[in-house]
């Protein structure tokens, strides 16, 4: 039997992205950036929902209180699900108003790692930034150009990290007490023929589950020796991420875009910006939280 990504009957995004897990609700989350909003969807009951944000939005976390924090245009905010309701955290890059943010994620210790990059390309005037627990900000890594797929091993000593446009993907040494990064090489380099690496995902045995964007597949890689263990072709050019959800998170969730596509590229992708879902048989980690400390 051929295992296959199926697509999901949700409204397409323009341009899906950072899909997470939410085990309390049994809910799927993502981001569509361009849309400015997130996008819900419980596969128990089919039932959808979306929370406009009114910037674009790179990623979205679930917080330890509750909330959910966000990585907008404009800075970390709290967001309440509910009303709809920001609370600014910080905008590490204020003075940038040609970046946005874009990918992010919890460290094992809960603290929330999301990179920037130009909204028009060009110059790696984007960084990757690491928001703690008490609201502090720091710069980890510089000269990015667009920051996206975030990992961590399964011992915490590694972070895996994509720049897409260098079609790496990097590890670094992990200090999981204290948050620190060091010794930045590379796992592999995606060919040419493969698209970009994108949003990436690690599931129980450590192995990467990496997005090609233009590239119509995920991957997945093992990060010892850069091998390339499986390859999953989905009917879309722009795949962009993927987690581990379900009651027992053993289905990978895929997002993808139709942004930036042709008339003649959306006819041939009529699916394009769709989610889709894929049983790998292994299983994924629940996802870190947000770690609130007093502010
Ligand atoms: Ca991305």
């Amino acid at each position: 039997m051929t295992k296959r990504a199926e697509a999901i009957n949700v409204e397409k995004s323009a341009l899906g992205e950072g899909p997470l897990w939410l085990p309390e609700s049994g809910r799927l989350v993502w981001v569509d950036i361009e849309g400015m909003k997130i996008r819900m969807w419980n596969p128990k009951t089919g039932e959808e929902g979306a929370v406009s944000v009114g910037q674009r939005i790179g990623a979205v976390v679930r917080a330890t209180d509750g909330r959910m924090v966000c990585a907008l245009q404009n800075g970390f905010h709290f967001l309440d699900m509910e009303t709809g309701e920001l609370e600014q955290i910080a905008d590490p890059e204020a003075h940038l108003s040609g970046n946005r943010f874009n990918d992010g994620k919890c460290d094992p210790a809960g603290r929330f790692w999301a990179g920037t990059m130009p909204l028009s390309g060009g110059a790696p005037v984007g960084a990757l930034y690491r928001l703690d627990g008490d609201g502090n900000v720091h710069k980890m890594v510089e000269e990015i150009g667009c920051s996206n797929g975030l990992g961590w091993s399964i011992d915490c000593s590694t972070m895996y990290y994509i720049d897409t446009n260098t079609r790496r993907i990097d590890q670094f040494d992990f200090d999981a007490e204290n948050g620190g990064v060091s010794n930045r090489r590379t796992v592999t380099v995606i060919p040419v023929d493969q698209g970009y690496p994108d949003g990436m995902t690690v599931d129980m045995e450590g192995k990467l589950w990496v997005a090609h964007w233009d590239g119509y597949a995920v991957s997945r890689f093992d990060p010892d020796t850069g091998e390339c263990l499986e390859r999953v072709e989905l009917p879309v050019s722009r795949v962009t991420s993927c987690c581990f959800g379900g009651d027992h998170l053993d289905e990978l969730y895929v997002t993808s875009a139709s942004v930036g596509l042709s008339e003649e590229q959306l006819s041939r992708e009529p699916l394009a910006g769709s989610l889709f879902v894929y049983r790998p048989g292994v299983k994924g980690l629940p996802p870190s939280e947000f770690n609130v400390q007093s502010m």
